[in-house]
């Protein structure tokens, strides 16, 4: 049932810079849903504590951020097939029985962005994803769906990309290695998928992988270009975009499967670019 108390929110430390409130209030304005969405900073070692307060007050879900997301798996009574094999959650549904089920929708909303926002079709694409992180894990598997032509992973700590690889290999034609080791051909789609840009620092990629025809993607954002943006449109990416048509894409996912309607993210988008560049 709908009521005017419905509360969801976002969980995550830090929380504060979270655009996750604007959009989903601007959903519920869209479609008429009565909800409230709340950010709440959650201490290091707080998540359990933090579920059962939302519990006991009654919430109807909640998104999880960073760093809660592995934690938050563990924590979840049930969880959808995407999550399940991702190890990580981001989207939270309460039971009226105090269950908590999880689902994963960075890589549904990374799917929309590129595909009905950028117009990009993946399949037998060669992709390479940089990073071996709770997001890498939770774009892998609609990733390695669309059918690219091949997927690499490229992390900075090289067994991890390697182990994410051997994870997800009965998926589609997917290779993890360390920076150094990547086959020296152009990618038509690069995904930054590390934390390096929250630092304003850069993966160590070599230029030679990205071309005109290559697609750079960085799942951050922020006010303006982010330092993946800047450096992939310096050494000639086709195009070069960031984060935030994900961070939209995915809020409409979860909206959809919190409230069973799916709001229009184009209006929102461009609000929210409004917003974040000012
Ligand atoms: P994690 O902390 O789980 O993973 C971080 C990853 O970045 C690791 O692979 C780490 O490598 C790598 N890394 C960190 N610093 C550097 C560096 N200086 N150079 C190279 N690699 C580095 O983070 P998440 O996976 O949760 O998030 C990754 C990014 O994705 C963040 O920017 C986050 O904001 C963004 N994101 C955006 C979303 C959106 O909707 N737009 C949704 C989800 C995430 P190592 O293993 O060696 O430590």
């Amino acid at each position: 049932m709908n009521t005017a108390t419905d509360l969801y929110v976002v969980l995550g430390n830090p929380i504060a810079h979270s655009q996750s409130p604007f959009i989903h209030a601007r959903f519920a304005e869209q479609t008429g849903q009565s909800l409230r969405y709340e950010r709440r900073l959650v201490p290091l070692d707080g998540l359990q504590r933090a579920l059962d307060g939302l519990l006991a007050e009654g919430a109807r879900g909640a998104n999880v951020t960073v760093p809660f997301k592995q934690e938050a798996w563990r924590l979840c009574e049930s969880r959808g097939p995407v999550a399940e094999r991702a190890g990580a959650v981001n989207t939270l549904l309460f039971g009226a029985d105090r269950s908590i089920h999880g689902e994963n929708t960075d890589g549904a909303g990374l799917l929309r962005d590129l595909g009905a926002n950028l117009g990009v079709a993946l399949e037998g694409c060669r992709i390479l994803l940089l990073g071996a992180g709770g997001a890498a894990r939770g774009v892998l598997q609609p990733l390695l769906a669309a059918a690219p032509q091949a997927l690499w992973i490229a992390n900075r700590t090289a067994a991890r990309a390697a182990d994410l690889a051997r994870d997800f290999a009965d998926f589609g034609p997917v290779s993890g290695c360390g920076f150094d080791a990547l086959p020296s051909t152009r990618f038509d789609l690069v995904i930054n998928a590390t934390s390096a840009s929250l630092a304003g620092r850069l993966p160590p990629l070599d230029p030679a992988l990205v071309g005109a025809a290559t697609l750079c993607y960085d799942m951050a954002y922020g006010k303006g270009p982010t330092p993946f943006v800047a450096w992939a449109r310096q050494v000639g990416a086709g195009r070069a975009v960031d984060g935030l048509g994900m961070l939209v894409e995915q809020a409409a996912e979860s909206f959809h499967l919190w409230r069973g309607v799916r709001p229009r993210t184009g209006p929102v988008l461009e609000a929210l670019r409004r917003i974040v560049s000012a």
